[in-house]
């Protein structure tokens, strides 16, 4: 057995698998000829490393060296993720190299906006920057690939995961999915500054019944190709390199043992050839979701239907073996799993640099223009809700100013949830940065309360510190751990007190502003009814303050949009722009319609809401031509011009109705949309494409086609209003 060990190596050197000219699919079948049945499940297992220290715990490595963990979790560090490559290329028999995967959310050590806050911005370039950056640093930090972009479409601000995606809307959604995915992966991502990416949640996790993290989702085939798919197809068309499963079921199969969506949908009709991770725990979460009895059936039934790895539980690790004895589980199928898992780690060429540079960690880690650019993506990522008589920007002589509110100090919160390597230390908040600006003693700093403000005390301090000023900056919104994974709230107004706080501010009448900063939408209530003014900065990132203060001084003139509507209640949800019609339209003049008695049917601020310092008119749609065949395009256009006395941006949307249809369509559906930046009296002719792809819809029998028949387009500048114009689609 020793001879045998020390001769293995030699043998493989002259293998096709370390020939760098075979292709690598041969070098796949190489390697799994040699593989016994332990190795290759060693490929499927993924655990969890230390999360602080981001280090291999010994018991790891000693599954390492006998070739029975593929990848890590968590691992990272140059130091620590090369000493564990060390051990898995010097003392394991097969030296395969480790794959270090970790969630690079919305950033690694630069801390850049969440991502339904980047979505905020429209700017799918900005995204790909960020992510960009994000791998940079990740990489340098020896992480090979990112659980991101999560892509899951929601409608359920409930639900706290919100914060994660990209809003409600399958097309933005779209957009920023395949931004994000280029902008991690690049176009080679075995470069030693990209990282490989993974589209998750598939799928349909943001269906969740009630908002309610991990519930049951029950939909329809059409919801799922019109609604849920959309952004995975989008991340799939970029080239993402994997997937994950998620935690919900689908119609009565949870996700990660369904082979509707991972065999049917991903495999076969879209061709990916990627792979499949499970999310965490999921495969043996199949025992408490009542599908499978122990581990070992868990197992059979997450391989069967297309997982190839397992995070973090052991269920194929510790089963596979008697399985595929039992004839339960054919080794093809572990053959296709450990394939997807070798080509993955080909892909990042692995095989030829298995390990980081460890001199560039510190400087790659914190270079200055990452955050120079968080702070411009953050800028660029608020929205301004409200704006009463100018209330914004702050006047230039601004002397003396209260900063006030539980999130106006509170580093921790700046950085919102999944922060990477983040650290909290790093981030400057809203009164850091008015004290930068303006110098301590003219910023009269207090909180009222913390985040959840849930102690009745009185707000005395911040009453006195806003009397004391000539105006009044009030920083409110959620603690960063009320959103994100197992977060959501039934209620989704400001937290505990924070209203009241603000109602005693109000009360001084003192001119003041409010800034939000949280991860879903909330209900404002009063707040929106009689704050002057509102900028939503949902969780800005490491450079949070400073970009606040950019916009509230108007050295960036907000031009965000929002990517999600805010209800005006709870029970108005799920409540989205993209509704169906109904036979009962809303019609004041008639009791039997679609509406609500107590409150009104719109929302509180519509999907693509967002003011800006300037003034903006769209004007001369053009569409044509006005008749086109159904593979045929039409270009919509119209003038947008700053009206306005300030340089500033908008964000141009185009909306689709299609009027009579055989299955019933939404009242309108976005897209395209263009941010564009115009000085003072500029104006910019916006120009848009619409295709088969555009105007298509799934029909009874579930085939994609374009039917004739007449088409509204909507040009906007929010979901709600523009100008309109239509074309028709001849048979
Ligand atoms: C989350 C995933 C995440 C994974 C690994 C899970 O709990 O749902 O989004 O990628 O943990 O951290």
């Amino acid at each position: 057995v020793a001879l045998a060990f020390l001769l293995a190596p030699r043998a493989a050197e002259r293998a096709t698998a370390q020939d760098p000219n075979a292709d690598v699919e041969a070098k796949i079948d190489d390697w799994l000829s040699r593989m016994t049945l332990e190795q290759k499940l060693g490929q499927l297992q993924q655990l969890d490393a230390d999360f602080p220290s981001g280090r291999l715990r010994d018991d790891q490595l000693a599954l390492v060296r006998a070739g029975r963990l593929g990848s890590t979790l968590n691992g990272r560090g140059a130091a620590n993720t090369n000493a564990a490559q060390r051990v898995a290329l010097e003392q394991s028999a097969l030296r395969i190299p480790l794959l270090f995967g970790f969630d690079v959310i919305h950033g690694y050590r630069t801390v850049f906006p969440v991502p339904l806050a980047e979505a905020s911005s429209w700017d799918t370039q900005a995204a790909e920057s960020s992510a960009a950056i994000a791998a940079r640093e990740a990489r340098a930090a020896g992480v090979h690939w990112t659980f991101a972009p999560m892509v899951d479409v929601t409608r359920d601000p409930r639900w706290g995961r919100v914060v994660e995606g990209a809003g409600e809307d399958a097309f933005l959604g779209s957009s920023f999915s395949a931004a994000r995915v280029r902008g991690f992966q690049g176009e080679d991502y075995s470069r030693p500054d990209r990282v490989a990416a993974t589209a998750k949640h598939w799928v349909a996790y943001g269906g969740a019944e009630a908002g309610r993290d991990y519930n049951t989702v029950d939909t329809s085939e059409r919801r799922l190709r019109e609604l849920y798919f959309p952004p995975f197809r989008a991340a799939v068309d970029a080239g993402v390199a994997s997937f994950m499963t998620s935690f919900n079921e689908i119609n009565g199969v949870p996700a990660t043992a369904n082979p509707f969506v991972l065999r049917d949908v991903l495999r076969d009709e879209w061709g990916f050839d990627g792979a499949v991770v499970s999310d965490y725990t999921s495969i043996r979460e199949l025992i408490p979701h009542g599908v499978a009895a122990d581990d070992a059936d868990a197992a059979q039934l997450a391989l069967n239907a297309g997982t190839d790895i397992e995070m973090v539980s052991r269920t194929i690790a510790e089963n596979g073996a008697r399985l595929v004895a039992d004839g339960r589980l054919s080794e093809t199928t572990v053959d296709d799993a450990v394939r997807h898992v070798l080509r993955l780690k080909y892909r990042l060429g692995l095989f030829d640099e298995p390990y980081v540079d460890e001199s560039r960690e510190a400087a790659v880690l914190n270079d200055p223009a990452h955050r120079r650019e968080a702070r411009r993506i953050a800028a660029r990522s608020m929205v301004l809700l409200k704006n009463d008589g100018g209330a914004l920007p702050l006047p230039e002589n601004l002397r003396r100013v209260a900063v006030v509110g539980p999130l106006a100090d509170s580093k921790e919160d700046m950085l919102g949830t999944w922060i990477g390597d983040g650290k909290a230390a790093d981030a400057v908040t809203v009164r850091e940065s008015m004290e930068e600006l303006l110098g301590r003693r003219n910023v009269r700093y207090a909180p009222g309360c913390d985040a959840p403000c849930a102690a009745s005390g009185g707000f005395g301090n911040a009453v006195a510190a806003v009397r004391g000023s000539q105006a009044a900056v009030v920083v409110l919104g959620e603690p960063a751990a009320w959103s994100g994974e197992a977060s959501s709230r039934s209620e989704i107004g400001l937290p505990g007190r924070q209203l009241q706080l603000l109602r005693a501010i109000h009360a001084t009448g003192k001119p003041y502003v409010v800034v939000l900063m949280n991860g879903r939408p909330l209900t404002l209530d009063w707040a929106a009814r009689r704050a002057p003014a509102i900028v939503e900065a949902w969780y800005p990132g490491t450079e949070a303050g400073r970009a606040v203060t950019d916009v509230l001084f108007g050295d960036v003139n907000p031009g965000g949009k929002l990517p999600v509507t805010f209800p005006r209640n709870v029970g108005q949800i799920p409540i989205h722009y993209d509704q169906k019609p109904t036979g009962r339209p809303p019609d004041p003049a008639n009791k039997y319609t679609s509406k609500y008695l107590d409150v009104d049917v719109t929302p509180q601020y519509p999907f693509g809401h967002g003011l800006s310092y300037t003034t903006f008119a769209l004007s001369n749609i053009g569409v044509s031509p006005g008749a086109i065949a159904p593979d045929g395009e039409v270009t919509v256009s119209a003038d947008v011009r700053n009206s306005g006395r300030r340089a500033g941006d908008e964000v141009v949307q185009l909306y689709v109705r299609d009027e009579v249809a055989s299955v019933t369509r939404p009242l309108r559906a976005l897209r395209g949309f263009e941010r564009v930046t115009l000085q003072p009296g500029e104006s910019r002719r916006v120009t848009f494409r619409l295709d088969r792809d555009d105007l298509g819809l799934i029909d009874a029998r579930g085939d994609f086609t374009v039917e004739p028949g007449r088409f509204r387009v909507w040009v906007s500048s929010s979901s709600v209003g523009g100008l309109e114009g239509g074309f028709t689609v001849e048979e």
